[in-house]
């Protein structure tokens, strides 16, 4: 089966599979056709680079200019696993991968059954989110099946991926290096390893006047098809406001949702949806549920939501900076 999907990727044709992060949506790196197919069945604008995945490290070699000590570094540390690197690239990458850019992204997945059906393809998967562009990131296989069918020749079921938010992505052509958008390796995990690392300011801030550098982040990815608002402050606060606004809202017609805590949960009234991420305390079940509430509101046809917000702090950071995009970075402070 898995060897079926390589033959379909060297042949120019696009595989949906698991990895540790999300579902990616597969075409040979190395083949613009490919690319130019992936950009066609997500609609995704053709100025947003695709990341390069490789299940070994030798082969980055192939298809970046120079692999500098600091990637040796950061890859003995993270790699395999949910790290996305920036490199100058080489020749060997045609530009339809990386949107007109002369850099590349290059990752190399844990996931086994991502590594295998890499190499059956010949070693270098394009592969970003495999979601129509501009909705929540799939984790799981319905979501793909509901995105991709009849678009591409196969999807791979995996069932639930692990952490459930796209890689951090590291740009290793600028000094010091600088996140562009954060993940699962925090920032606090790379300056153990460097003395310093920078962050991409508009990845938590939506007023900055600023394009982002990754060319993906400026689109309002991730997003649910109702209007979502982040509602912050002291816990007590945050239900009584959120309480107050469904009751308008139901009074003139919405459906409303709210993405919530545990914790928080008895507390709301009178939505009709009420879903909980996790507990507050576990930041790893928020992230791997929070894609998929934002998607079952869409089937529950919700037009209003509401979400408590999150420590933004660590791995927290990329949870808000998923849920800052998802609701168009409106916020308000109770
Ligand atoms: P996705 O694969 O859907 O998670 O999106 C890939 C993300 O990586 C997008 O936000 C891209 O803009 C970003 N990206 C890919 N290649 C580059 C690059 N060469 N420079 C900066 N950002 C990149
Ligand atoms: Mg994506």
């Amino acid at each position: 089966m898995l060897r079926e999907a390589g033959e379909i990727l060297k042949n120019g044709g696009l595989v949906a599979f698991p990895t540790e992060t999300v579902y990616g949506l597969g075409g040979d790196a190395l083949n613009p056709t490919s690319s130019k197919k992936i950009y066609a069945a997500k609609g995704r604008p053709s100025d947003n680079p695709l990341i390069v995945h490789i299940y070994r490290f030798e082969d980055i070699y192939k298809i970046v200019k120079e692999v500098p000590d600091i990637c040796k570094k950061l890859a003995d540390q993270f790699w395999p696993g949910p790290l996305t690197m920036i490199l100058e690239k080489s020749d060997a990458v045609p530009f339809e991968t990386t949107g007109g850019l002369g850099t590349v992204a290059v990752r190399f997945p844990s996931h086994k059954t991502a590594q295998k059906l890499i190499e059956y393809a010949g070693g270098y998967v394009a592969a970003p989110s495999a979601n129509v562009s501009g909705r929540p990131s799939p984790t799981v296989f319905k979501y793909v099946d509901e995105d991709m069918n009849g678009k591409i020749e196969a999807i791979i079921d995996g069932g639930e991926v692990g952490i459930g938010l796209e890689s951090t992505i590291i740009d290793l052509t600028v000094d010091p290096p600088q996140i562009l958008r954060p993940g699962f390796i925090t920032k606090e995990k790379f300056e153990e390893i460097i003395s310093k690392v920078d962050v991409d300011i508009t990845t938590m801030k939506g007023d900055t006047g600023k394009a982002p550098k990754a060319p993906g982040m400026k689109y309002r990815h991730y997003a649910p098809k109702g209007d979502l608002t982040i509602v912050s402050g002291k816990p007590e606060s945050v239900v009584s406001y959120i309480n107050e606004q469904v009751a308008k809202d139901k009074a003139a017609g919405e459906k409303v949702g709210i993405i919530c805590t545990d914790e928080l949960k008895a507390g709301y009234l009178g939505a009709d949806c009420v879903k909980s991420a996790g507990s507050r305390t576990d930041e790893e079940a928020i992230a791997r549920h929070l894609y998929t509430m934002l998607r079952q509101f869409d089937d529950e046809n919700v037009t209003k939501m509401y979400s408590e917000s999150f420590d933004s702090s660590g791995f927290g950071q990329a949870i808000m900076n998923r849920l800052l995009k998802a609701a168009g970075h409106k916020v308000i402070n109770v």
